[in-house]
């Protein structure tokens, strides 16, 4: 698996401090080349019916194939974008107080079970020159959740993204979800709420900074 570079911006690559970057990169940040093959995934998704005893001949289940490949195709778009594209058009900005995005929704696929998780992801960040505009944020969840993921690597590539591409004093990544093979199969708990939380830079070292975050993003909240 390489990365390819078709999405990223070059503008401000030059200025970042590559060098200690280099070594710590993340795989689950990186691309795969290949598209969605959308009619392997039709053919398999025969196969799975015929094999769960369906008859994928029948009138209901006739474009069910097609329409599972589309689907995937969407859900896993992720896998062919790079998230640091977003994270490349910062701008310069002296402001050293937390930035805080609370309730950011996201849907992901477990990678376990192939069903979805969803939540919402609070993200906080202190900067140190490079601001970056709310919605970027937003745009990296969605493509770090839109691949077979765990919530703690999502958790975390989130955080290390910011770490590296903003070189931010501090970052806080908390994420809330309910998994769906938590809820409808084997345990069955529904109701229940996994989360998950990256602490970087101030946030992991300066106990007051990480309940200064943890406040921001819990205070307003019953
Ligand atoms: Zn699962």
């Amino acid at each position: 698996m390489k990365p390819t570079t078709n999405h990223k911006s070059e503008e401000h690559a030059k200025t970042s401090d590559l060098g200690s970057l280099a070594g710590e990169a993340d795989e689950s940040a990186q691309l795969v080349s290949a598209p969605v093959d959308q009619t392997r995934i039709a053919r398999a998704v025969r196969e799975i019916l015929l094999a769960v005893g369906e008859d994928p001949d029948r009138e209901g289940l006739l474009e069910t194939p097609a329409r599972v490949a589309r689907m995937y195709a969407e859900l896993f778009s992720g896998l062919h974008e790079d998230p640091r594209a977003h994270l490349r058009k910062f701008f310069v900005e002296q402001y050293d107080e937390v930035v805080l995005v609370r309730d950011i929704s996201f849907n992901s696929m477990c990678e376990h079970h192939m069903l979805p998780f969803m939540g919402v992801a609070h993200i906080g960040y202190v900067p140190n020159g490079r601001v970056i505009g709310l919605s970027k944020l937003a745009r990296v969840v969605e493509v770090v959740a839109r691949r077979p993921q765990v919530q703690e690597r999502m958790t975390e590539t989130i955080a290390k993204l910011l770490v590296e591409e903003l070189e931010a004093k501090g970052v806080a990544v908390v994420i809330e979800a309910t998994h769906t093979c938590m809820t409808i199969r084997g345990i069955r708990k529904p109701g229940s709420l996994c989360v998950t939380s990256a602490m970087k830079g101030i946030f992991r070292s300066n106990l007051s900074s990480r309940s200064e975050v943890m406040n921001l993003i819990y205070g307003g909240r019953q």
